[in-house]
């Protein structure tokens, strides 16, 4: 039997700057452009939704920005994040790699999004924000919000998916428990929202409606602001926290990844996780291969345009250049509901686009398998998300195995699946579907992209 191996860093260790991809582009990011004028949008633009301080960090090019003290005593709760060596899974793989995970499960909502979340309460907090709306897919953003703002005082209110709503009540319970109020998206309280259900009573809901309704309450409320888990600069610049604690691990490893792996919503761990080490290589550091990981049945990387596009359905957000499926279209239903986005953050986007990030699209099926044979050696129950990203690692080790080659794999284990076990059961007993998408929606979708003078 292999023995247990495990690095823990001391909490001195928790990182006192984030670190920002932004000043090591070899070229830099397009700029956002403002829905009306498709003029780029300054600062002023951005005032209704969010605090100063996170605009300033959204288009900020310092690569290192301080960690106030205050969210590094909250990170102090569960990090630094523990890393693993996954020898049991090695052994049943009988592969000569060298297989590294990097936990972030241990957080109070089970996930990484704690990371920004208690990062953008605080900021809003500073700037005497009393109310922060929100959308939510599964519900681990709302859950992770809402015990960010449980702990900084602030009210939060969370639009979530009706599908989700319904299916997963304990999420719901998890966010009320938290002190947040949790409202079915579509809702009656948003122009959005009551557009949507005038035309589509029965709709399930979307991440893009439910994002439409949580920026429209912030736009038209003085005390409320908006917050969003992934996507944005300045919530990938936040999760960078878990690629520096990895950096310090792996080198108590003595050991350094040739591969890096994460699953791809919207991309925020595994930027996390990967940056930190792409950085290190933009500037003269060790070559490392990143893999980004997404869902067959919402391929926004593999099958996505590079576009400017929205990033909601009712068209009120600014305009991004990335990945896209086209702002309208509606994912076939599967389990990993953070990973269901149509967009991708236009950091990785552009990265892919330069080459810097390899990118894989899996269906669901494998992705449990995976998930359980995980299980079955290592003991943790990866969040169906996750387990996008133990797919292809367990088929690079195997591929190092065919190939008689060792080498070093990193992948980052974004979330545990407790709340997900009615999506393991269906995988157990033989009812999950690998549905395509539906490919004239999509040509429909990306056909009615936003046509913008400056691309
Ligand atoms: C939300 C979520 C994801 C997907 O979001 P990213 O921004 O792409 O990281 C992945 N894993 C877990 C556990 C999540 O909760």
């Amino acid at each position: 039997m292999s023995e247990t191996v495990k690095y823990l860093l001391p909490e001195e260790k928790i990182p006192v700057s984030w670190y920002n991809i932004a000043a090591d582009l070899p070229e830099p990011l397009a700029p956002v452009l403002h829905p009306g004028t498709g003029q780029p949008i300054g600062p002023d633009d951005l005032a209704p939704l969010f605090p100063m301080a996170l605009i300033g960090q959204e288009v900020s090019a310092e690569r290192e920005i301080e960690i106030p003290e205050p969210v590094r005593d909250v990170y102090r709760m569960w990090r630094p994040a523990p890393l693993y060596r996954a020898r049991r899974l090695e052994q049943a793989l009988d592969t000569p790699a060298r297989v590294y995970y990097k936990y972030e499960g241990v957080s109070p909502a089970g996930s990484h999004k704690p990371n920004t979340a208690v990062a953008q309460a605080f900021y809003n907090r500073e700037e005497g924000v009393t109310k922060i709306s929100t959308e939510t897919g599964a519900g681990q953003w709302g859950s992770s919000l809402a015990f960010a703002g449980a702990l900084f005082g602030i009210d939060v209110s969370v639009f979530m998916v009706k599908v989700s709503f319904n299916q997963k009540p304990y999420r719901r319970a998890m966010m009320e428990t938290y002190g947040a109020r949790c409202v079915a998206s579509p809702s009656e309280e948003t122009e959005s929202g009551r557009a949507v259900l005038a035309e589509h009573p029965d709709t399930p809901g979307s991440l893009g409606i439910a994002i439409s309704e949580a920026v429209e309450v912030a736009a038209k409320n003085d005390d409320t602001k908006y917050s969003l888990g992934s996507v944005l600069n300045h919530v990938l610049l936040h999760q960078s926290v878990i690629g520096q604690e990895a950096i310090e691990q792996m080198a108590m490893a003595d050991d350094y990844p040739d591969i890096v792996i994460g699953c791809a919503g919207g991309g925020s761990n595994f930027a996390g996780l990967a940056f930190p080490f792409i950085g290190a290589k933009l500037r003269g550091g060790t070559a490392v291969r990143a893999i980004a990981v997404e869902p067959a049945a919402c391929p926004t990387l593999t099958r996505g345009k590079f576009a400017y596009d929205f990033g909601d359905t009712g068209h009120l957000t600014p305009l991004v250049r990335m990945h896209t499926l086209g702002s309208t279209f509606v994912p076939p239903g599967f389990h990993a509901g953070g990973l269901r986005y149509h967009g991708m953050a236009p950091l990785v986007s552009h990265l892919v686009e330069l080459g810097e990030i390899e990118a894989r699209a899996v269906h669901q099926n494998p992705c449990f398998a995976a998930g359980l044979e995980f299980a079955r050696t290592e003991g943790i129950i990866p969040a169906p998300e996750a387990t996008h990203a133990v797919r292809v690692t367990i088929d690079e080790a195997l591929k190092c195995k065919e190939e008689g080659v060792s080498r070093t794999i990193l992948f980052n284990l974004s979330g545990h699946g407790h709340f997900d076990m009615a999506a393991y059961d269906a995988y157990l007993s033989g009812n999950l579907e690998d549905k395509d998408y539906d490919h004239a929606e999509l040509d429909s979708a990306l056909a009615a992209l936003p046509a913008v003078a400056a691309e």
